[in-house]
């Protein structure tokens, strides 16, 4: 599908569930070396195994994206194994503890900011050393909530963090050109994924009615949240040359729901 892929290594982050086990799982499809970079998790051995067993490379590295120390690590194990990094998806992420902002506890709320904007910041931080001799692309994981759709109440904090990393993104676009590393944010509307383990509402905010007018998650294309496997498909897209040009960007991948 995509042969210039072919024997690229990969680093895909929160990559034991959802949008980026479906990433790993197609980057390796496409012959890529993928390090499954996790919290240490079941499921990421599991989607390791599943890569293994159908003649794909991989590995996995323990990593909270929020710890500098880490992720600088992660990066140096991916370096050692494999002596080369042509693509990364900052993808690991949460929707944490949703509260009221009167009620949002700021330990919270750097909570989800830590995992979802500085543990971006580190993952290309600590990828560019080992990328920038031969250039490269980075996907992050943003999300419509960033800047397009505000999908209720509770979620100031990871909407900041995903209007964060759109922002940085961009940033990040036109600091690493001069390395022709290109940098570019997806943004996805609703998923069909685990996220919602991640996910707590407080006893606050369930008191609140929230006005918001549309069915949750409701797509005009499908009328059904987006499949993993949909985002996987625009992650190796924007992994390969055949995106040689696009850099700097946020692509929504929502089936128009930001437009409702
Ligand atoms: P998911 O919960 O299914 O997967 C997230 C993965 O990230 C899990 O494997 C989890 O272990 C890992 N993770 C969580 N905290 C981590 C940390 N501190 N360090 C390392 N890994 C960690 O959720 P998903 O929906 O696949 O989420 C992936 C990304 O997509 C997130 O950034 C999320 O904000 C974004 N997103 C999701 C949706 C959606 O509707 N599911 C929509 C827009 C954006």
């Amino acid at each position: 599908l995509l042969p210039d892929l072919k024997d690229k290594v990969a680093v895909v982050t929160g990559a034991g569930s959802g949008i980026g086990r479906a990433a790993a799982l197609m980057l390796a499809q496409q012959g890529m070396k993928v390090c499954l970079a996790d919290l240490k998790d079941e499921r990421r051995d599991q989607t390791v195994q599943e890569i293994l067993s159908t003649g794909g490379q991989a590995i996995s590295v323990d990593v909270d994206v929020a710890d500098p120390i880490r992720v600088a690590e992660a990066f140096e194990e991916v370096a050692h194994a494999w002596g080369r990094l042509d693509f990364v998806f900052a993808n690991a992420g949460i929707n944490g503890v949703l509260a009221p902002i009167e009620d949002m506890k700021p330990e919270d709320w750097d909570r989800t900011l830590s995992v979802n904007l500085k543990g971006t910041f580190l993952c290309v931080k600590h990828a560019v050393p080992h990328m920038k001799e031969q250039g490269g692309s980075i996907v992050i994981t943003s999300s419509i909530n960033g800047s397009r759709k505000f999908s209720g109440f509770g979620m100031s904090a990871y909407s900041a963090s995903k209007a964060g990393q759109v922002a940085f993104a961009k940033m990040a676009a036109l600091e690493l050109a001069r390395y022709k590393i290109r940098v570019n944010a997806i943004c996805p509307g609703s998923i069909k994924t685990n996220i919602g383990e991640n996910t707590q509402p407080t006893p606050e905010l369930q008191k609140i009615k929230i006005p918001v007018n549309y069915p949750e998650g409701s797509q005009p294309l499908e009328h059904a949240p987006g499949m993993p496997e949909q985002v996987a498909d625009l992650v190796a897209f924007l992994a390969s040359e055949a995106s040689s040009h696009i850099t700097g960007t946020e692509l929504f991948i929502d089936g128009a729901e930001s437009l409702l």
